[in-house]
């Protein structure tokens, strides 16, 4: 009898099931087992053994649901590397990594089967045997070109395109036949063809690919990262936007795919890669395969499990999740953007930062890695400079292209000169004015959604706030409602303060929706489009938008940061970006880094095929080093400021910070356990320890927060960090006295 020990997508060890050596399971398979008395899991084996553990009764295996392991070894490695690093279960990895609908669990095994898919499959044809020899077609076709001349046609061109396309056993995928259905059903009908259904398969066959041609600063980056690859060192492409990486990146895959190799681009968000992905496609076609949330559960799981069995070659275009795809013989692995925020997951564990396991995964994977980015992350630029990554600059755009000019606009200065309508300084009415009458576009940016961010009673100061997480709620005017921007919770827009009964309630501040509604009514003549989480609910509603703009259909487009990134609008000579000071002014270490950034990928949409355009920012603090920074589109100054005052506090990149957030619903056991838990581990850690204090989300979703910090510094073992504090929780009690408290560790936290 063997034994295996099982992964189960719960927050839990190992378990050990026995195993029927007829099942034919193998290390990385899926297998169903029974867990607890009337639970069915789809789990996966992590290992085998033919020792007999020392449990008195050890459930076996029951099903072995697919032909292929999901996992390879390779991925073990990495979920082992993740659920480390991370201080999480591989159960909790398992959640993560495999869609829905490839680990069904059940309360019984009927429907457990019910809820489970199969590889997705194609139609193949193949001519009927007898007609496969080319005598045996060209004598049929004589026989029978006057009665069905339409029918020997088709058998020609099936058959040709055999010969050209097909495989060796004479079958050829049904999409490549450029036939209309009712005909090959005619022709099966009569025999004359045979169908079958089976996996579907990729282009596997290395084509030749339609490389553009590098300019010659691009063709110096595309040295140095392959000389950056042959010293098995990641590459840090630091390019300005619209120095053309994406024309690198084609190159470096296009070499990869010829050799039969596997490439993973991880993007920030898929929608907003919509164009890269089009011109990918235009080049990649037959390999490229999109991975991203919005896919249907069915299309996630399809495409994980054709993975399984897929023979490499192929390009998987996708988001942070897609480093959990099966990959085989992984020649490269880029991440665009490697500095977006969206590359880590908060929320629920593993909270991983799929870029750090991209740098991981090339280690394990044996790839090459590619960082790019128009304003790295000071992690990977200091990586950069210490020799760590080579760094590869790209410092002009390509071709005509120029860095748009940035223009500083003062708000308290064009409110005492009553230079200022609404929320907008003249400097910017005017240029837009200008870019409408030469008929450019203009984007505006402004990084809150809603009409109004809080409404506040001018009387007695009050603001409804939400009853769940403690926070101003934003007012929508189209829905004539107050939103919680965290967990959805609305309320009508109250006519009278709800305080003090005085009819007195006043907008403050204001968000994307007021600020289209207000650039219509000052140029009624422009068409207006917004691009926010309201407008964008869906990947069509969102592309609707998008080729609107594109296509010249609307002159303005106002959006959150979704119109900071990636997108390259050829008419686009005004960028204004509406108030600079909520970008400054956020209580986070990395508030400067994120706002340069945003500032610059924004201001980087300006003037990208036309003349020199315009960026204005918008501020009541011209002075602030950073707009300096942006205005002078300078990276390396940012950094510089901001690498001193990082290391004069211990700050990452010269150290690690893990969050453990602690969650009640109770304020007062929460405060207790807090402090409870900050003794017990100020006592491992001393003074690397900082808090508890209240988060910075006092309450979400009716449950108090405090959280602690952990900053260890760089150089320090992390290792024997992460052991230390993961006895501290251990041994921390959340049964008795601080019965209902919650904890989650996020390692590297944001
Ligand atoms: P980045 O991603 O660095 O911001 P892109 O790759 O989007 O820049 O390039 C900006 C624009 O310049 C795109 O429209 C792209 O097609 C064009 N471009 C860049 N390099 C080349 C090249 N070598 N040949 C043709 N077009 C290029
Ligand atoms: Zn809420």
């Amino acid at each position: 009898m063997l034994y295996a020990q099982v992964v189960l997508p719960l927050a839990q060890p190992m378990y050990t099931f026995s195993l029927d050596e007829g099942l034919g399971v193998q290390v990385g398979d899926a297998v169903v087992v029974q867990f607890g008395s009337s639970r069915y899991y789809t789990g996966i084996v992590w290992s085998i053994s033919d020792q007999r553990p020392d449990f008195p009764r050890i459930k076996p295996i029951l099903l072995r649901p697919y032909s292929s392991p999901l996992l390879t070894e390779a991925m073990q490695r990495l979920w082992e590397w993740i659920a480390d690093y991370y201080m999480c279960t591989l159960g909790e990895v398992m959640r993560m990594a495999l869609p829905s609908l490839t680990k069904p669990s059940a309360s019984s095994l009927s429907e457990l089967n019910e809820r489970s898919i199969e590889p997705p499959t194609e139609r193949y044809i193949a001519l009927a045997e007898e007609l496969r020899s080319e005598e045996a077609l060209l004598e049929y076709n004589k026989r029978y070109c006057r009665r069905a001349p339409r029918r020997t046609e088709l058998l020609d061109a099936i058959a040709l395109a055999i010969k050209e396309q097909g495989g060796a056993d004479g079958f050829i995928p049904r999409r490549l036949l450029n036939i209309e259905t009712q005909h090959l059903l005619s022709l099966r009908k009569s025999n004359l063809i045979i169908e079958e259904r089976r996996l579907v398969e990729h282009n596997s066959t290395t084509s030749h690919f339609l490389r553009p041609t590098l300019s010659e600063a691009q063709s110096e980056a595309l040295n140095k990262i392959y000389e950056a690859h042959s010293q098995q060192r990641v590459a840090l492409l630091h390019g300005v936007t619209g120095s053309g990486k994406t024309e690198i990146y084609i190159h470096l895959i296009a070499d990869a795919l010829t050799q039969g190799r596997d490439v993973l681009l991880l993007v920030p968000e898929i929608v907003i890669t919509s164009q890269l992905v089009e011109r990918l496609e235009q080049i990649f076609e037959g390999h490229i395969t999109t991975y991203h949330s919005q896919l249907t559960a069915l299309r996630r799981g399809q495409t994980f499990l054709r993975l399984t069995t897929s023979t490499g070659g192929e390009l998987i275009v996708g988001v942070r999740s897609s480093i959990f795809l099966p990959m085989h013989s992984t020649g490269l692995i880029i991440v665009d953007e490697e500095h977006d925020i969206n590359y880590k997951q908060s929320d629920v564990a593993p909270r991983y930062n799929a870029r750090d396991c991209a740098v991981i995964m090339g280690r394990i994977y044996g790839a090459n890695v590619v960082l790019g980015s128009a304003t790295p992350s000071l992690e990977s630029y200091v990586n950069g400079q210490t020799g760590k990554y080579a760094y590869v600059e790209l410092t002009e755009r390509w071709g005509e292209g120029v860095l748009p000019e940035v223009v500083v606009s003062d708000t308290i200065r064009a409110v005492k000169r009553g230079e200022r309508k609404t929320h907008f300084n003249l400097d910017l009415l005017n240029d837009i004015a200008r870019t409408l009458s030469a008929g450019d576009q203009a984007i505006l940016f402004q990084n809150r959604r809603g009409y109004s961010p809080y409404i506040q009673c001018r009387t007695c100061g009050y603001s409804p706030r939400c009853p769940h997480c403690n926070v101003t709620l934003t007012q929508h005017k189209k829905t004539s409602r107050m939103e919680c921007h965290y967990c959805g919770y609305t309320m009508p827009i109250p006519s009278v303060c709800p305080n003090c009964n005085i009819q007195d309630m006043g907008l403050m501040g204001f968000g994307t929706e007021r600020a289209a509604e207000e650039i219509s009514r000052l140029f009624p003549e422009a068409r207006v489009e917004r691009l926010d989480g309201d407008t964008s609910t869906s990947e069509s509603a969102f592309k609707r938008i998008v080729h609107r703009f594109e296509n010249h259909e609307a002159d303005i487009l106002v959006g959150t940061q979704i119109v900071t990134k990636g997108f390259d609008f050829g008419g686009v000579s005004t960028v204004g970006i509406l108030n600079a000071d909520n970008l400054l002014s956020t209580p986070d270490f990395r508030a400067s880094e994120r706002a340069f950034q945003l500032m610059m990928q924004v201001a980087g949409r300006a003037g990208r095929r036309n003349d020199r355009g315009r960026v204005i920012i918008q501020t009541s603090q011209p002075k602030h080093p950073v707009i300096q920074q942006v205005a002078s589109g300078d990276y390396r100054a940012m950094a510089l400021t901001e690498l001193n005052e990082r290391k004069a506090f211990c700050y990452p990149p010269y150290s690690h910070l893990t969050r453990i957030l602690i969650r009640h619903t109770d304020y007062n056991t929460l405060h207790r356990a807090a402090h409870a838990l900050g003794d017990t581990l100020r006592q491992k850690f001393g003074s690397r320890i900082m808090g508890p204090v209240s988060s910075s989300l006092e309450m979400l979703r009716g449950e108090h927060r405090a959280e602690i910090l952990l900053k260890i510094e760089a150089g320090a073992s992390m290792q024997r960090a992460r052991t230390l504090l993961r006895q501290a929780l251990d041994n921390y009690d959340t049964k008795n006295e601080y019965k209902g408290i919650k904890i989650d560790v996020d390692v590297d936290c944001w």
